[in-house]
């Protein structure tokens, strides 16, 4: 092969992996005459595959590993690392519809210290009963907005065939000339992308940067059966995960 060719290639890669998410660390041919990019290695990193606190939005988390695991080098390199942590053996479970959920964190954060990526479970210590929020929401509603651009707001409510999704533009008042009626599956995926991937349930409410005036306002709010709300707010300020949570909703409307 000539060089160019080496070249082409290298750059063909690259753009393979960047269209999958995966960002090549080349600083090992960093300073190196022979650190043409075909001769040295690559740190491969799957942004996909580092999960990210809900609290903090550290992707420098750990997997809690329960019970008690056989010991091994490749065990103990994983702790020292950060990237396991052990859970111990005591194992909590709540009954979900008769089912028994485990409702461990499933992660902890090495930055922020807290523990996350439990089981989306609601439980009600005074009726003794537990829930999964997937089943429980029935509303979904998201604004996002400012002084000067106006304010766009998503409102997807469930309904008999899945959900239906509306969008109002304001001050203008322009309402989307049709609600739109999406399907079941997309509604689970809607509400599992929310609890499953994003862990709405451990976010905090209330994201404010005092020291902007005007700017951005959005708000996310949650209807529950049983007339349960939750609200999650902010003010220039946002979420660790707020460009999935606009992915969400920017199906629907320009966000
Ligand atoms: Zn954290």
């Amino acid at each position: 092969m000539e060089t160019f060719e080496l070249f082409d290639l290298h750059d063909a890669l690259f753009r393979a992996a960047k269209a999958n998410k995966i960002s090549l660390d080349m600083s090992e041919h960093e300073g190196k005459v022979e650190g043409l990019p075909f001769n040295l290695t690559f740190v491969v990193k799957n942004k996909k595959a580092q999960i990210k606190c809900p609290r903090c939005g550290s992707t420098d988390t750990a997997r809690y590993i329960y019970g008690y695991p056989a010991f091994s080098e490749e065990m103990q390199k994983k702790l020292d690392e950060g990237k396991w942590i052990l859970g111990g053996c005591c194992i909590s479970s709540a009954d979900v519809k008769g089912v028994p959920v485990q409702t461990m964190p499933s992660r902890h954060c090495n930055k922020c210290k807290k523990d996350f990526a439990s089981a989306p479970i609601l439980i009600t210590s005074k009726k003794d009963l537990a829930e999964d929020y997937r089943d429980i929401v029935t509303s979904i509603k998201f604004s996002v907005g400012g002084f000067f651009e106006g304010n766009t707001e998503v409102t997807i409510s469930k309904n008999d065939e899945g959900a239906v999704v509306k969008v109002m533009q304001f001050p203008y008042g322009i309402e989307a000339p049709n609600d739109r009626q999406i399907t079941h599956a997309k509604w689970n995926k809607i509400v599992n992308t929310l609890y499953g991937q994003l862990y709405l349930h451990e976010w905090k409410k209330e994201f404010v940067d005092p020291c902007v005036l005007d700017g951005t306002q959005w708000g996310l709010d949650i209807k529950l059966t049983n007339r349960r709300v939750r609200h999650y707010c902010g003010s220039n300020d946002y979420p660790p995960y707020w460009s999935e949570l606009k992915k969400i909703f920017r199906e629907f409307a320009k966000l």
